[in-house]
């Protein structure tokens, strides 16, 4: 199992190359929470969220390794962070897109110079897809969450947290694949046992919560929820044993009360925060914690 070693050994090899991101606070999330929050603005990161992080600890290993051409599966953020450092490491990269993909989101990929090629709607359909040209190219598969690397590298959030505010008593994590979360539980749990880790999922994309619940790894339908970083249809097989020891709770909230976290950070806040991020604000707000972080996939953390 990844040991805080690891996340440390991450921490050294992404200085040069990722933020270290400011948390932001709000006297009105304040007052909604009774508790001091602090938003870990990874929306602020390099490629716009902490995709970044894993990407980097996982392609610059493969780097030393040999590797020249990396592939991903990933219409989103985790695509445009291996396209990212691809380009500035000196290696080629090919993303594995869906068919619909949103325009946007491939045109910001092939900015940042990486081959873009379309296939299926599904991820299931896009990562087979993606497994043939590995074969076919001897190229190296990037994975958006279960693999140590990556997960090491989401996990300097967890240590950025703890630098940046004073005691916290809960963090809070938005969870899809659950590499974010398995990341910073380790990183909290080892070096501070006694703060709470709670991982936020829609309650229309809960195959963590169920999962924990049944004690093996369930899969659920295709989630329809807004929030489209957080719609993994069954949890990791090397991030469910990770959440299963360090992770307090999953809760769940609902579709609306993500788009109220959307405006609310927003009108606010002044920060566009996409709803996977946003999606753990509602429930900072609605338990009153005491102290929270929250990471904004930016998420939140709290702290009184
Ligand atoms: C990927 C992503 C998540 C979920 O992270 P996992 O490691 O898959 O659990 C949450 N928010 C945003 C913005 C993301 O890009």
């Amino acid at each position: 199992m990844i040991t805080v070693k690891e996340l440390n050994e991450a921490r050294v090899r992404l200085h040069n190359t990722v933020h270290v991101t400011p948390v932001l606070t709000s006297n009105t999330l304040n007052k909604q929470a009774n508790a001091s929050v602090y938003i870990k603005s990874e929306h602020l990161q390099k490629t716009g969220s902490f995709k970044i992080r894993g990407a980097t600890n996982c392609v610059m290993q493969a780097k030393e390794q040999g590797a020249e051409h990396l592939i991903a599966a990933s219409s989103g953020n985790h695509g445009q962070a291996v396209a990212y450092i691809a380009r500035e490491l000196g290696l080629n990269a090919t993303i594995v897109i869906p068919e619909d993909a949103n325009a946007a989101k491939e045109e910001a990929i092939r900015n940042y110079g990486a081959q873009v090629i379309h296939f299926g709607t599904t991820s299931e359909e896009r990562i087979a897809h993606a497994n043939e040209l590995v074969d076919q190219l001897g190229a190296t598969f990037i994975p958006p969450y279960d693999d140590t690397q990556i997960i090491a590298g989401q996990g300097t959030v967890g240590l950025e947290i703890l630098s940046q505010v004073n005691n916290p008593e809960v963090v809070v994590v938005p969870v899809g694949g659950g590499g974010l979360i398995s990341g910073v539980a380790t990183a909290i749990k080892s070096i501070h046992p006694e703060v709470k880790v709670i991982g936020v999922e829609p309650v229309n994309a809960d195959d963590t919560r169920r999962s924990l619940e049944q004690g093996e790894r369930v899969s659920i339908d295709a989630a329809n929820t807004i929030a489209d970083g957080l719609r993994a249809s069954t949890p990791g097989a090397m991030t469910f044993p990770i959440i299963q020891q360090h992770v307090d709770e999953i809760v769940t909230v609902s579709e609306e009360d993500i788009r109220e976290a959307f405006v609310f950070y927003l009108s606010r806040m002044k920060q566009v925060i996409e709803p996977s991020g946003a999606a753990t604000s509602p429930h900072c707000a609605r338990e009153k914690l005491h102290t929270m972080a929250a990471t904004s996939s930016s998420l939140p953390a709290a702290a009184t």
